[in-house]
């Protein structure tokens, strides 16, 4: 699933080809995908132009020129493509927008959980709107007190509160392993035992984990690609994630694999505590 290092990616990738197009037409071919519905979509967006691509946790914000925004969530297998119309569409496309020139933007979705909402800033949909900070783009006291406050009011594993978006946006299952890894920190550690110190060395990992990642474009297992269709190499660098049975790439050891918050989790017995 794209996780902040994928879909900052696409935005990437995408900003440049994007910005500036004007909507000639939509193409609606999975109704459930979309929200409010497909035939307000296509009367909102069709005339208007493309002004900035944002990210917000894992969304793709696409801004158009009347201040009304269209979010993109991926889900488990949505892809992105900016492709010439003349393109046959792929097999599971769920959203076409086609542009005054001879490009589209196509929604490709084979599991079908991806979501494409059209909103009004002063009306945002409530998933955006109970999204916690954005771990690269927000001051470390406030990322690190939303960790610490949700922390003070639950029990369970970290790993759960690092995948839970209204605390930290954006870290999905590979990087809160790979956070946890490097951080030195059992997955399975109920948040009532963390210390300071080690919210500390979390946030810290946080942002390393997230920005090799991103300097990497991203993890390319099953589906993801980037907006030109090509796959990210930070599969290469996974220190934890993924490697169950294999020797601990620090000291040897055999990765374990348990599930934690219903995840698939990986980590090295010996190096985190
Ligand atoms: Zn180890």
């Amino acid at each position: 699933m794209p996780e902040l290092p994928e879909v900052e990616t696409i935005r990437r990738t995408l900003t440049s080809v994007l910005i500036g197009q004007e909507i000639q037409g939509v193409e609606v071919l999975l109704e459930k995908a979309v929200k409010p519905s497909s035939e307000q979509l296509i009367r909102a967006l069709v005339g208007r132009k493309i002004v900035e691509l944002r990210r917000r946790g894992k969304y793709l914000l696409l801004l158009l020129d009347d201040d009304s925004r269209v979010a993109f969530h991926l889900r488990m297998t949505g892809r992105l493509l900016f492709l010439p119309k003349l393109t046959p569409l792929e097999k599971h496309t769920t959203l076409v927008l086609n542009f005054t020139d001879d490009h589209s933007l196509r929604f490709v979705d084979p599991r079908k959980f991806g979501t494409v909402v059209l909103y009004w800033p002063s009306t945002p949909p409530e998933s955006l709107k109970k999204l916690g900070p954005e771990p690269l783009e927000t001051e470390k006291a406030v990322v690190v007190s939303s960790l610490t406050t949700a922390a003070a009011r639950r029990k369970g594993p970290v790993k759960g509160l690092l995948l839970d978006q209204r605390v930290i946006a954006g870290l999905g299952n590979i990087y809160t392993d790979e956070t946890l890894f490097l951080a030195g920190i059992r997955p399975t550690r109920s948040v009532r035992e963390i210390t300071a110190a080690e919210w500390e060395k979390i946030y810290q990992s946080i942002l390393t984990v997230l920005e090799l990642a991103i300097e990497h474009r991203g993890t390319s297992r099953r589906d993801y690609v980037d907006g030109r269709g090509e796959p990210g190499n930070h599969q290469c660098y996974l220190q934890v994630y993924d490697r169950k049975k294999k020797p601990c790439l620090v000291c040897g050891s055999e990765i374990q694999y348990t599930r934690v918050a219903g995840r698939g989790t990986y980590y090295c017995p010996a190096c985190q505590h």
